[in-house]
């Protein structure tokens, strides 16, 4: 497969995820899958017959039928995936094949965000754990619906990644690599594009009201980071089950004048940590219609960028230090 593997074909649209789960629940299918994924061309019915190595013609062929027109899709020259097949592989590969590494924990070269301590990362079995070696961390200790939960002393959350992103990385280079699939991810959030899909995403703009403006925690009305972050878009995509929050500043990932900014401040806006990152803070301007202000803190000076209720950008002012 070359990187600029094109695919035109459409599976038949309509199939829901309980008759896709079926369709998949059986390991003859599932080989069948996985065959075609290997095999560099198109095969003959024989010739995958042979590969899937079950004796039964008819009940290979049942099978195969089943697949047609779903996941493969057969052509003048035989058998090809069809790309709902090519994201099942992808889906095993990146998670199921490959298993976490060992439970462990490591000091790496890069700040905590509340008090620029080193941080220590821990792989877990959703990805990587975030504890700073000296404060109690953003959710240290959070408020959940009232009840106050503590956390493992310095927890600072965790970045989720699958277990083929530790294949041949320390876990240091892991980070990195989580770092640039979240930024990446956020510039698909904010032009409201599924990274998991590609369908639309619906937007939500939500204003915490009684916010805790003192940084260094989170905050126990809305449990994003206390400070200047009272505004927070909830996210869902409109055909998968994706959601994504967070504070306003992630909606202006990949804004071209955000973009600007950042290059111009010597910040690769794909490769950067969080902790790499200008200050932002931002603040409510009206709230019905809503319109917010973003601000970056840059060395000599600070950009400003005003949204409207749609988070469309209204206005880009340069503001001197
Ligand atoms: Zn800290
Ligand atoms: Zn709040
Ligand atoms: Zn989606």
């Amino acid at each position: 497969m070359s990187a600029f593997d094109t695919n035109d074909e459409a599976s038949e649209p309509g199939l829901s995820p309980e008759y896709a789960f079926a369709l998949l629940g059986n390991e003859v299918r599932i080989s069948i899958i996985h065959e075609l994924a290997k095999a560099e061309e198109p095969l003959g019915f024989n010739d995958l017959w042979h590969r899937v190595g079950i004796s039964d013609s008819g009940r290979f062929n049942y099978h195969l039928g089943e697949l047609e027109g779903h996941f493969v899709r057969k052509g003048a020259d035989g058998y090809v995936l069809l790309e709902a097949g090519r994201n099942v592989v992808h889906a095993v590969y990146s998670g199921m094949l490959t298993e976490y590494p060992e439970r462990r924990r490591e000091q790496i070269d890069q700040p905590c965000l509340l008090c620029e301590e080193p941080i220590e990362i821990e792989v877990t079995h959703q990805g990587l754990a975030r504890f700073c070696t000296v404060c109690s961390g953003a959710y240290g200790s959070r408020v959940v619906e009232g009840e106050r939960m503590t956390a493992e002393r310095g927890y600072s959350g965790t970045m989720s990644l699958p277990p083929a992103a530790f294949e041949g990385r320390t876990l240091s280079d892991a980070y990195r690599t989580g770092q640039i699939i979240l930024n990446l991810r956020m510039m698909h959030r904010a032009r409201s594009i599924c990274h998991h899909c590609a369908a639309p995403l619906e937007h939500e703009v939500e204003v915490c009201e009684d916010h805790d403006m003192e940084p260094g925690g989170i905050c126990g009305s809305c449990g994003v980071l206390s400070g200047p972050y009272q505004v927070s878009v909830r996210s869902r995509c409109v055909n998968c089950t994706l959601r994504m929050g967070g504070d306003l500043g992630f909606m202006l990932y990949g804004r071209s004048s955000w973009m600007a900014y950042l290059l111009e401040q010597g910040i690769n806006p794909v490769t950067a940590t969080a902790a790499e990152r200008p200050d932002w803070s931002h603040e409510v301007l009206t709230t019905d219609p809503f319109t917010g202000a973003f601000r970056w803190h840059g060395e000599a000076d600070t950009i400003r960028i005003t949204v409207d209720e749609a988070l469309d950008v209204i206005d880009v002012t340069r503001e001197r230090a």
